[in-house]
């Protein structure tokens, strides 16, 4: 296959990766950062991600797979590997001998990692649920999984916020629940005489938002790639790691009451310039980002979409004189002179979250990486 002929691709800036792990880092003690690089690193790709954080002195990583972890130690990333659910039996001989954690939950697993020979044993964590109810060992499963596990130390104990991330009381008073209920998960561990060396709850929302849940270490995701979850107060220092970039690839005229691209939805209010510029839904433009208003950066002006967003195209109204050609760059995500459009700007216009956004930038587009 030919690479990189069509003019489009994410620049991912690791310097603004490293700007942000360094800011986070900086939260008060204990601040450890457990850097999630699931999902390819939410799309800003989970090797190069890995390898800057690792050089800047992160030592601990988390995925959502196995393979996600295999990829990592392939591509020479040190250090903790924790995968944040139970895998299939199956894979958790693979996960010992890369040295990958697997996080377990079930009787099941953890008989069958009890019963496993030490040197093809994968190191676990156990997970209880303490109000998601995705997955984890319920609170009262725990004092029978007590007695699988054995008296003595485990590698941790960790759970998750289901919303850690809203401005609400009711959301407040249940992340509150969330953290009383794993510190009585605790507490029965310690009964049964089982030391958890490591203990986490926080994720971006928990280290920003609740310092007490910052317990051993905080699992952080969207806030490294630069966005803060309650994207609609925060002023905080973060800086974006991708923008999505692209050129002008045709331009036309088209006259007043003319409507471009499928369906015929929006009539031109004047003869004016349309433009196409060679991305679309296929990349990971959603579709629905018409419908919501959304505008591109073009010489450090916002246009709006011409019409509705295609599998590999899209088309601009640039308005009635723009001296705008083919070859000039189109700034979907990230900033151009003034102007700037983040993928939480995105989120909002697409009723989304800016996590399925930056996940969603499909593997057609190229990745692009700025050193600092
Ligand atoms: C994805 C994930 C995180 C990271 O969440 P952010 O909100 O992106 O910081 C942390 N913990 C678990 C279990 C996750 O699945």
């Amino acid at each position: 296959m030919v690479d990189h002929l069509r003019p489009v691709c994410a620049e991912i800036d690791l310097g603004n990766l490293i700007h942000n792990y360094d800011y986070l880092c900086g939260f008060p003690v204990p601040s450890r950062i457990c850097a999630v690089v699931k999902a390819d690193a939410y799309g800003h790709g989970s090797v190069e991600v890995a390898r800057a954080l690792y050089e800047r002195g992160c030592r601990d990583f988390a995925v959502a797979l196995v393979e996600e972890g295999v990829e990592l130690r392939r591509a020479g990333v040190d250090g903790e590997i924790l995968v944040l659910s139970q895998p299939p039996l199956d894979a958790l001989a693979i996960a010992a001998r890369h040295d990958i954690t697997v996080t377990a939950y079930t009787k099941d697993a953890i008989k069958f990692i009890s019963d496993t020979p030490e040197e093809e044993r994968p190191n676990f964590q156990l997970k209880v649920d303490t109000g998601m109810y995705r997955v984890g060992a319920a609170l009262d499963e725990l004092s029978a999984l007590s007695e699988v596990i054995g008296r003595g130390e485990i590698d941790g104990l960790w759970s998750h916020f289901a919303v850690a991330d809203e401005v609400s009381n009711e959301s407040t008073e249940f992340t509150k629940l969330q953290l009383s209920r794993f510190q009585s998960a605790i507490n029965t561990l310690k009964g049964a005489g089982i030391i958890p060396r490591q203990l986490h709850i926080a994720n971006s929302s928990g280290l920003l938002y609740y310092p007490e849940s910052r317990l051993t270490k905080s699992r952080v995701g969207l806030a490294l790639y630069g966005y803060a979850p309650r994207y609609e107060v925060d002023e905080l220092g973060l800086r974006p790691v991708m923008s999505l970039i692209s050129e002008v690839s045709f331009v036309k005229t088209v006259e007043a009451g003319e409507r471009p691209s499928y369906g015929r939805l929006r009539p031109m209010a004047y003869r004016g310039k349309v433009v196409t510029v060679p991305i679309g839904y296929a990349d990971g433009v959603p579709r629905s980002l018409f419908n919501g208003g959304g505008e591109v950066i073009i010489k450090g002006h916002r246009y709006p979409f011409a019409g509705v967003i295609t599998m590999d195209q899209v088309l601009i109204d640039v308005g009635e004189e723009g001296n705008i050609e083919i070859g000039d760059r189109v700034t979907l995500i990230g900033g151009d002179g003034r102007e700037n459009i983040g993928a939480d700007e995105w989120a909002r216009r697409c009723s989304t979250i800016t996590w399925e956004i930056l996940c969603g930038i499909s593997k057609r587009v190229p990745r692009i990486y700025l050193e600092r």
